[in-house]
């Protein structure tokens, strides 16, 4: 039996008096195929340290222990410090840190695996009211992560992992594409939670790139114009930029000479720009002094 067996849950659910909180997105997966599927997909060996992000009540730290060197676990809600301690009660290599991931100092708890050196990935079944705010702390903690495979909300996976000229893509693509190759390996049904969420699930896959995907001269202005390209999506281009930068004669040569030498129309689209694009946009926006 597993922790994930629907009547295995119930039964620790109720022993130990769990009600869920809907503020901390508490949807239990009670799915051990699925499980196995998350734990195929992230190629989990005993060469392998693994980060947790919300192991709930354990269902699928309990399949990541199974194969991963160790797992350090992060868990927001104390209440379920103490479940945990009795559902992974037989494993040696699970550490759960009662702590909010967003305010970890994970550079400094990674040093607390007992072979720091082993390439870390992270897998987990994300609260979704904080998926992207996670995702980019973990980008920018600057550590370099072998791969994340993380269940999310259908539609962010898909927003994360789009191609140009699509509606889905945008500035959370290029923020995650520009260090990580992103795929959608499966999608969930709703029907294998307790409780059900509203939404489909998916399961990412990104790699870490050996590079980013683009060489720019500033990563910050990069980013900036990126996202000043999808503030209104409907826009072009030149649109959302003379609103970032202003509209002044001067400001405006500036940027026609800067499309021109990125080889871009003043028609164009942000939705229509590969990352390389915005990667050449960017540097011919700073050497026109903008
Ligand atoms: N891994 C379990 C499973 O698949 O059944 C539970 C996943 S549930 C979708 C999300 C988990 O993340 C919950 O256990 C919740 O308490 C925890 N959580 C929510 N916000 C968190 C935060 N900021 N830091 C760490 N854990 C958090």
């Amino acid at each position: 039996m597993r922790i994930a067996d629907y009547s295995v849950t119930k039964a620790i659910l109720e022993r130990h008096g769990f009600t869920f909180k809907k503020s901390f997105g508490q949807n239990f997966l009670t799915d051990t195929n699925i499980l196995q599927k998350i734990v195929d997909t992230a190629e989990i060996d005993e060469n392998v340290n693994v980060i947790e992000i919300g192991p709930g009540i354990g269902a699928l730290t309990e399949f990541l222990a199974e194969k991963a060197a160790e797992v350090m676990a992060f868990e927001i809600d104390d209440r379920l410090i103490p479940i945990l301690a009795d559902t992974l009660r037989d494993f040696d290599n699970v550490q759960v840190v009662n702590e909010d991931i967003l305010k970890a100092d994970l550079q400094t708890q990674i040093q607390a695996f007992k072979n720091p050196d082993l390439p870390i990935k992270v897998v987990a079944n994300l609260p979704y009211y904080i998926t992207t705010p996670i995702l980019m702390h973990l980008i920018e903690s600057k550590i370099p992560f072998a791969e994340f495979v993380v269940m999310m909300q259908k539609e962010v996976a898909d927003r994360i992992s789009a191609e140009p000229n699509t509606k889905a893509y945008g500035s959370l693509s290029i923020a995650v594409q520009y260090y990580m190759d992103a795929k959608v390996a499966f999608i969930v049904p709703r029907t294998v939670f307790v409780p059900a969420p509203n939404v489909d699930s998916a399961i990412l896959k990104m790699v870490r790139r050996d590079q980013p995907l683009v060489a720019v001269q500033d990563e910050d202005f990069f980013f900036d114009i990126a996202k000043a390209s999808f503030v209104h999506r409907r826009k072009t281009l030149w649109n959302n930029l003379t609103n970032r930068f202003g509209k002044s004669e001067d400001v405006k040569e500036k940027l026609t000479q800067a499309l021109e030498m990125a080889g871009l129309t003043l028609s164009v689209r942000g939705e229509a720009l590969s990352i390389a694009d915005f990667g050449r946009l960017a540097d011919a926006l700073k050497d026109q002094g903008i």
